[in-house]
């Protein structure tokens, strides 16, 4: 039997309709911690629509740990699994096989991508403000995918890799599920 892997070899979870989860958290039970893909380990099934997840997660803060027993759907939903953590982390460290760490994608190529007009883009209909007259969207959607504003975009600040900036200033982040 093969050891659990780091949970983010298995990311981005890709889909049949072509959605990507990119990102995954989950609260720590303890402190209230977010816990993401880094401090997890476990194994992931992916289907076409859909994703099993067993995995142990450990919280960065108060390093307790406890396990994240999950379906991801294509629609990025996440649900809770009524199975037993050891049972499904078993079943599918026998049914699947280790995945490739994925390379990062080459920084240089994404810097012009990441600026967007909001043409470009599906914005949200609700606003969190305004900003030089403008509403400012609470999210905006591009490529499939959802990204949370985050603020202003500082001067000579550039975008992280899961940033996007709207008219040149506002800054969102990549949305994570929250299980
Ligand atoms: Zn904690």
């Amino acid at each position: 039997m093969r050891r659990p892997d780091p949970l983010s070899h298995y990311f981005p979870l890709r889909f049949a309709n072509q959605a990507q989860v990119t990102r995954f958290a989950k609260q720590c039970v303890r402190c209230g911690q977010v816990v993401e893909l880094p401090n997890m380990s476990g194994a992931v099934r992916v289907l076409p629509d859909r994703a099993m997840v067993a995995a142990k997660a450990r919280c960065p803060k108060c390093s307790h740990e406890f396990p994240v027993t999950c379906l991801i759907t294509q629609d990025k939903q996440v649900m809770r699994l009524h199975l037993p953590n050891t049972l499904l982390m078993w079943y599918l460290l026998a049914t699947t096989s280790a995945p490739a760490p994925q390379a990062p994608a080459p920084a240089a190529a994404t810097v012009d991508l990441q600026r967007l007009q909001r043409s470009e883009v599906e914005l949200a209909a609700d606003s969190v403000g305004q900003f030089d007259g403008q509403p400012i969207p609470a999210w905006i959607r591009h490529a499939g995918e959802q990204f949370d504003f985050e603020g202003v975009l500082g001067k000579g600040q550039q975008p992280a890799q899961d940033e996007r900036v709207l008219d040149g200033q506002l800054l969102y982040r990549r949305h994570v599920l929250t299980a």
